[in-house]
């Protein structure tokens, strides 16, 4: 695994904690010069601070460009490129959830949960699609959830967003393919990270004892995933949603 992404370059969105900090950490081990961003700049040097001490010898940076800003965006990867040379992985992970019933769901909250997990993925891919266009390939890898297949009871703003993230997926790599660019992603189930532990027992509990590998995800779990998503050994791989769910079906 040491060598699989040496001399790639990757960019990491919600890279900061969770499912994000090991993609981050992931990249590094697998030789990538590999930038993690955050939602601010306190949060992302935090964790840039704690990845660096997990991995001394790693290239690592972080940066906190608001994500569905297209100008903002574009600036700091083309900084990224300007600076290593490319940018070659794009790992659109950040993300947000709600599980707000209808009758209580607020409009500005579901303009908030498409602004990030669907607006921020389109602003991301095109910057990134345009600097690997150029540079000829590159591999984008978003962060669906396995709520994007059959939704969810409560909630609906974030399987909603999710199905749009595997029609943005699907849609993007027919597109991007004649570009060489891979465009794939990761359906996880439930993982354990901040974004679980504000749901509530009685909507966590019955999913864990519906999965067959009868255990929630860890993070490495999905990491892994975009691991072999990123590299060369899924050269042939585009337009995948890629269930890391231990079977369940929900
Ligand atoms: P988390 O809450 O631990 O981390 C979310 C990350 O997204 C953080 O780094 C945060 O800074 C970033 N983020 C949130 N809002 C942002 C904003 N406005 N601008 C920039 N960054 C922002 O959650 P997680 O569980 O690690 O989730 C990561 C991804 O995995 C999300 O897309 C989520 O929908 C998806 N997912 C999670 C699970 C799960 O069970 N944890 C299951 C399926 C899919």
């Amino acid at each position: 695994m040491e060598n699989l992404l040496k001399g790639k370059v990757a960019v990491v969105t919600g890279g900061t904690r969770g499912i994000g900090y090991a993609i981050v950490k992931k990249y590094i081990e697998a030789g990538a010069v590999t930038i993690l961003c955050g939602s601010r700049e306190e949060t992302a040097t935090k964790a840039l601070d704690k990845i660096k001490a997990e991995c001394p010898d790693a290239r690592v940076e972080a940066i906190w460009p608001n994500l569905s800003n297209r100008d903002e965006v574009s600036a700091a990867f083309m900084q990224i490129k300007e600076k290593y040379g490319s940018l070659d992985i794009l790992a659109n992970n950040a993300g947000i959830s709600q599980n707000t019933p209808l009758f209580d769901y607020k409009d500005e909250d579901f303009e908030k949960i498409l602004d990030i997990n669907i607006k921020a993925l389109y602003v991301c891919s095109r910057a990134a699609a345009q600097i690997m266009k150029e540079q000829g390939g590159g591999v984008i890898i978003n962060t669906s959830s396995i709520v994007s297949f059959n939704g969810q009871g409560s909630g609906c703003g974030y399987p909603t967003s999710k199905f749009a993230v595997n029609g943005l997926t699907k849609s993007l790599s027919r597109e991007l393919g004649r570009y060489n660019i891979r465009v794939n992603a990761v359906a996880p189930g439930v993982t354990r990270t901040d974004m679980v532990a504000v749901l509530p027992d009685e909507m966590i509990q019955p999913i864990i004892r519906n999965i067959p590998l009868g255990r929630m995800a860890e993070p490495e779990d999905i990491a892994n995933a975009f691991l072999f998503l990123s590299s060369d050994l899924a050269s042939y791989i585009s337009g995948a949603i890629l269930p890391v769910a231990g079977a369940v079906v929900i």
